[in-house]
């Protein structure tokens, strides 16, 4: 089976046990693009072009800023405000000012790294499906897994149709890791609020400090760090 991306990274993913292998991928893809953006992106007019047109979102923006490269980063930003000035016409009435609105409410987030990201994250998604499908040893390593967080799982649910005649097995135990996953991770954070109960005696049988933090990234992905 050729695949249209590694799987080396994958079954290292999969092998350490977390709430989200599909995070550590993605954390891997968005480092290498961060570097990129501050590195050989920064002169080169391919990538300028793109910056331009799309800019940054207020996430990876800020981690661009604390990324050590300000003078590179400005270079981009300048060019990126000469565009969006570009696209401010003096408008003379409320109709034009809403439709103005619009236009660049549609823009305020595109974002260069989030649109790789987003292509390379699609070629994980349907990787892991073929993978569940022809590799003998993957399907007992996923059957391993707490599930996903939950914009992961939305994607992996979108390309199960890569798994082909082994899609139904599939779908059945990525619903099954999912629901397993969350309903021990629901169950840590019960504890975790016991904690709070000053009637309660044994505060450290009550569960992790982690559990809330983790209850959050289960359902939103990586957004928190304790
Ligand atoms: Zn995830
Ligand atoms: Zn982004």
């Amino acid at each position: 089976m050729q695949y249209h991306i590694q799987t080396t990274p994958i079954w290292d993913a999969f092998k350490e046990p977390c709430d989200c292998p599909v995070c550590k991928l993605y954390e891997r893809v968005e480092n290498r693009l961060l570097k990129q953006y501050l590195e050989e992106a920064v002169m080169e007019p391919d990538y300028r072009v793109k910056v331009n047109k799309r800019g940054f979102c207020s996430n990876h923006l800020r981690k661009l800023y604390t990324g050590g490269n300000k003078l590179g980063l400005a270079l981009q930003v300048h060019t990126r405000t000469d565009n969006i000035i570009a696209h401010i016409p003096t408008v003379s009435n409320a109709r034009a000012a809403k439709r103005l609105a619009d236009k660049l409410e549609k823009g305020l987030e595109t974002c260069v790294i989030c649109d790789e990201a987003d292509e390379v994250m699609e070629r994980y998604a349907y990787t892991i499906a073929e993978m569940y499908a022809n590799e003998p040893e993957f399907p007992a390593l996923f059957d391993k897994t707490n599930g996903f967080c939950l914009p992961h799982f939305i994607l992996l649910l979108r390309y199960v149709s890569h798994a082909g005649k082994k899609a139904e097995a599939y779908v059945k135990s990525l619903c099954r890791r999912q629901t397993d996953g969350m309903r021990k991770l629901t169950n840590e954070l019960e504890r975790f609020t016991r904690r709070f109960d000053y009637r309660s005696t044994d505060k450290v049988a009550h569960g992790n400090n982690d559990a809330l933090s983790r209850a959050i990234n289960k359902i939103k992905g990586n957004i928190v760090k304790d």
